[in-house]
């Protein structure tokens, strides 16, 4: 049988995370959850920039970039009338590689 040298408890983006790397550094680990399965609805749907050049180091951000949509600006209504717009496109500008609002859901995460 074979053995793992870390037991993970919760298979949400911080368990697989940990998951992934210990992995990546020749750890074993068993990851388990209380639910059956992946999840089918989705918890987040932004990812953040932060997250990008994590994953990028785990090889993940191009198939992200590719999949997902990126959103130069929200538009806020008020009784059916235009109040306000919001810029996205550069809110990052000169602080990281992926200055912007990138929605990709949690569930797909899984598939990269
Ligand atoms: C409505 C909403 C919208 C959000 N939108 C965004 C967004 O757009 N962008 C973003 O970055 N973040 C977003 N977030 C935040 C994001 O969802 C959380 O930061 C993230 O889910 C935290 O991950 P986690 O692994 O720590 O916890 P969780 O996602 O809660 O995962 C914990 C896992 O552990 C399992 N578990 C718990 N207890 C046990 C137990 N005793 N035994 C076995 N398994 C157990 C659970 O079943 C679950 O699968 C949003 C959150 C909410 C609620």
């Amino acid at each position: 049988m074979n053995r793992c040298e870390v037991l993970i408890v919760g298979a949400g983006p911080t368990g697989l995370v940990l998951a992934l790397w210990l992995s990546k550094l020749g750890v074993k680990v068993r990851i388990v959850d209380r639910t059956a399965g992946p999840g089918t609805t989705s918890r987040a749907l932004a990812v953040q920039a932060r997250t990008l050049e994590l994953y990028r180091q785990l090889d993940l951000t191009s198939a992200i970039l590719e999949q997902g949509h990126r959103v130069p600006a929200a538009n806020l209504w008020v009784k059916g009338e235009a109040a306000a717009r919001l810029p996205f496109s550069d809110i990052g500008a000169d602080l990281t590689p992926y200055p912007f609002l990138h929605i990709y859901p949690r569930t797909s995460t899984s598939n990269c």
